[in-house]
């Protein structure tokens, strides 16, 4: 879809009480910046292509300007006490929360997500802040017991220095806070490059940083096409460490681009969660969880349940039971508090949905609702039944709305399947089984495991994937060591 004229703006900007939240600018050392040559990229709403604003098409040079105001601020910043930078975060934590309906309204404005699901964004978004802000105090000193006589031994964690984040376009906010709140609770300063399609999101961070006081050069945006930006990021000495959300195929890109300056990099990549429901489970109770864990944003997620194996004395049952739900699914413009499924981010999207169905169709799958586009971004939900090992929607992320299902018969044969990915990101598992659960729990090879559950994510866990869904951990206490280094000091008091 193509961006309608600037004078046709998106009409539901005017919903927003507060209009300084909408930015159009990059934010580089407490400044709002333009870029250099002034080119701009116009962001566009994925409901019906209108015109929401233009942001900086910056390059090499802001960045490394971005990069050197990092630098500047870093030493200030970790110098604060940590109640210091903790009261910092939690003045902006409180700024997310106050202004939740105008950050989730931008949201659904840039990304499409349902208004609803923004909503809990920000909140999630936030909690990453609040916690962390507890965290900062917590950064502790750890002593050694010597093995060597009339020594002290203690081990330090310091922060890291200037820092960078690389954030996609599905989750706008909380990809951006899940790091910069854990780094900037360690002492690190921030540049942050978000997604090109969702920058108001980002923008507005910057703005509610600047009203909590965050100093100049502490965190800061950098808008603009991803090789000049991330390249520099990535290949500039000055930055210690990169956090990336994104693709598998980008985060190893950027991993080798880091390798040139030995840069701590942190990566959450792709999922491809299998979604195992065994024969003793409450049918009703499993549709309803197969639901929430296949289409939350449009199953443009990374923990989306992308294989749903179902034990075969269940398999009909289920398959009539989610098909019900998901044809009953509310698809629509996302700022309507009704709908629950909203367009795809690009074209690209769409056309994947397509052939991925087309593949698994022409190989023996059934589609039993959904299974076509409907016009501008949206694609159906879709259920595919009889899918099989050999589809490519078995292998490859499909990121969007289409559900595939298939029978498996014993504990074995569903352990090895959901195994065979090169992705271990999140693994779900439906049983009452409590000796089943134990020993399948353990043979996934996934970085977490959901039982019984959904909703498995917060600030105070540790999020992250195995094998080629990642490395490092973000959340959690576990979440400042990627932003951190130890220092060990051996000491001989006179
Ligand atoms: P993407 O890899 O295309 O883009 C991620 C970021 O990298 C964006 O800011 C993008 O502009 C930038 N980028 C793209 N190409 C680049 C290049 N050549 N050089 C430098 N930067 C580049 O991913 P996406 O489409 O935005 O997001 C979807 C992917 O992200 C999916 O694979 C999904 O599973 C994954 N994801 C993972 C997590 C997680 O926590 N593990 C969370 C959300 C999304």
């Amino acid at each position: 879809m193509t961006a309608q004229s600037k004078e046709q703006r998106c009409v539901s900007l005017s919903q927003l009480s507060d209009l300084r939240l909408l930015r159009e600018h990059a934010y580089i050392d407490g400044r709002w910046c333009s870029a250099d040559n002034l080119q701009v990229i116009e962001v566009t709403n994925p409901f019906d292509g209108s015109f929401i604003g233009t942001v900086p098409n910056m390059g090499v040079h802001e960045t490394r300007k971005a990069i050197a105001a990092a630098r500047e601020a870093f030493p200030a910043w970790a110098a604060l006490l940590p109640q210091e930078r903790s009261a910092a975060l939690r003045r902006w934590h409180d700024l997310l929360i106050e202004n939740k309906e105008d950050l989730a309204l931008l949201m659904t404005l840039e990304q499409g997500k349902p208004i609803n699901e923004a909503r809990g964004e920000i909140d999630y978004a936030a909690s990453f802040i609040e916690f962390y802000a507890e965290e900062a105090k917590r950064v502790n000193v750890e002593n050694i017991t010597s093995h060597l006589p009339g020594r002290n031994m203690s081990i330090k964690r310091e922060p890291i220095g200037v820092t960078a984040a690389v954030t996609p376009w599905n989750f706008p906010c909380a990809m951006i806070t899940r790091k910069a709140a854990a780094a900037l609770a360690a002492g690190c300063t921030m540049i942050v490059r978000p997604a090109t399609e969702t920058p108001f999101s980002a923008t507005a961070l910057a703005e509610l940083a600047e009203r909590a006081g965050i100093p100049a050069g502490v965190f800061n945006i950098v808008t603009g096409d991803p090789n000049p930006v991330v390249g520099e990021l990535c290949g500039h000495h000055d930055v210690r460490a990169l956090s990336f959300t994104g693709s598998t195929e980008v985060g190893r890109l950027l991993l080798s681009q880091g390798a040139q300056t030995i840069k701590k990099m942190s990566m959450e990549l792709g999922g491809h969660a299998p979604f195992i429901v065994f024969d003793d489970v409450d049918l009703d109770e499993a549709v309803a969880h197969a639901v929430n864990a296949k289409f939350a944003t449009s199953g443009q997620d990374c923990l989306a349940a992308n294989r749903i194996f179902v034990q075969r004395d269940i398999y009909d049952d289920f398959l009539d039971k989610y098909a019900k739900a998901i044809a009953d699914l509310r698809v629509g413009n996302g700022i309507e508090e009704y709908v629950e499924i909203g367009p795809l981010m690009h074209d690209r999207a769409v056309a994947k949905c397509e052939e991925h169905v087309a593949d698994a169709r022409a190989k023996g799958a059934r589609v039993v609702t959904g299974g076509k586009k409907m016009g501008g971004l949206f694609f159906a939900p879709t259920l595919l039944a009889d899918v099989t090992d050999e589809m490519k929607i078995f292998s490859e992320e499909t990121f969007g709305p289409v559900a595939p299902v298939m029978p498996f018969d014993t504990e074995d044969e569903v352990v090895a399947k959901a195994n065979d990915s090169e992705y271990g990101l999140a693994a779900y598992l439906l049983t009452k089984d409590n000796d089943r659960a134990a020993r399948v729990s353990n043979a996934l090879e996934y970085g977490m495991v959901a039982l019984n559950c959904v909703k498995i994510t917060g600030a105070p866990v540790p999020f992250g994937g195995v094998k080629q869904s990642g490395l490092g951990r973000e959340g959690s206490r576990h979440g400042l060591e990627e932003f951190t280094e130890l220092k060990y000091v051996c000491a001989a008091y006179k």
